[in-house]
């Protein structure tokens, strides 16, 4: 039997049609970016053999649980778990989900490792800067002085068995901003466990997580930005299946007199770290990576290198001001100097 062209033509749209309808994608990567958290979240989404259909519903769930998460953890959110142990600081304890407890208790034990330089209680300093408005403002000392005396981790009271977090003196506060996303992004990779993809990759604006291995097998290699100029690299990181955070001087501030305020404050002094320019950690997961990164830069090139090297399976890289590199001991064979 013979075919004429337009029948062929007819039969391959038909077959088109009905693969699109089936959902079979062909492409075995999916890309969705969405806004979390106050920064661009981007999802890929490895999967052989995967329809469109399944890409899409994954995509869907991770971002879901994220969004979930991302309202539990605001602090501005109405009804959150940490706008409600604030607004009852002084007065009584607060019942929060398991998701709250698991998360203050990993910011208090990064708190408690690092010497106090990661602070979660640290939030009534950040709200004197105005970081998070239009507005922000070098505030007096008067007003550090009075804000200091509210940040104590050590003062923060969680009761595991009622899933209770107290915070004792009013007008107390807990920011969780430098480790919420991590764990939100940790939260996210999970989704995807009982999936059939075979690779995951979230990015929460530098807080990166990978699983899985890729369908080229290449290994997950990430780029640090160049702290000094955005559009340079500076080192790249091979991450294997882990999480990288960075915590850098470039991303959030503002500038008064030709002077640079950035959103990492040093809970002894109230004011904005100086000494470096920016931190990336590479550890198990994503929550520790984020957690770390601040702590690290706060505690500073010495004090940060010392928390660093005494931490299993934890490894960073610290950039100072002058663009000088500062590598952890078993990161030698991993990290690739660019510049
Ligand atoms: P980014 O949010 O830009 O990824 P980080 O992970 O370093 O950067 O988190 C910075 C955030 O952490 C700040 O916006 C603030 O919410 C919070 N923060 C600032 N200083 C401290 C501190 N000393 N301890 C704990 N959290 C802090
Ligand atoms: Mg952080």
């Amino acid at each position: 039997m013979k075919y004429s062209l337009k029948t062929i033509i007819i039969l391959v749209l038909m077959l088109l049609l009905i693969f699109n309808i089936l959902g079979c994608s062909g492409e075995n990567k999916y890309e969705k970016t969405v806004f979390l958290m106050d920064t661009k979240v981007d999802i890929t989404i490895y999967g052989n053999g995967m329809s469109n259909k399944q890409y899409v519903q994954l995509a869907n769930e991770i971002e879901n649980e994220m969004k979930r998460l991302e309202s539990i953890f605001s602090g501005h959110i109405a009804g959150s778990d940490i706008k409600c142990i604030n607004e009852a600081a002084g007065q009584e304890p607060v019942e929060v989900r398991p998701e709250t407890v698991f998360v203050l208790q990993k910011a208090l034990e990064v708190a408690e490792i690092s010497g106090g330089a990661f602070d979660p209680t640290v939030a009534p300093l950040l709200d004197l800067w105005g970081f998070k408005t239009d507005e922000p403002g070098v505030p007096s000392q008067n007003d550090l002085n009075e804000a200091l005396q509210l940040v104590n981790y050590k003062e923060v009271e969680i009761d595991e068995t009622s899933s209770t977090v107290f915070l004792p003196q009013p007008g107390m506060k807990i920011d969780l901003g430098g480790i919420a996303k991590g764990y939100i992004v940790d939260q996210g990779l999970k989704i995807a466990d009982d999936s059939s993809a075979s690779a995951l990759f979230i990015n929460a604006g530098g807080d990166i997580s990978v699983a899985g291995t890729k369908p080229s097998g290449e290994t997950w290699k990430i780029a640090i930005q160049d702290p000094l100029e955005s559009q340079k690299l500076t080192a790249v990181l091979d991450v294997g299946e882990g999480s990288i955070a960075t915590s850098g001087d470039y991303q959030r501030f503002f500038e008064v007199d030709g002077e640079k305020y950035h959103h990492i404050i040093d809970p002894k002094t109230g004011y904005p770290v100086v000494d470096i320019s920016s931190v990336s950690i590479l550890a198990p997961d994503t929550i520790m990576a984020d957690a770390l990164s601040t702590a690290v830069f706060v505690s500073g090139l010495q004090d940060g290198m010392e928390l660093l090297e005494g931490l299993d399976g934890v490894e960073g890289v610290m950039i100072d001001k002058q663009g000088k590199i500062f590598a952890s001991s078993g990161l030698a064979d991993d990290l690739e100097i660019v510049k």
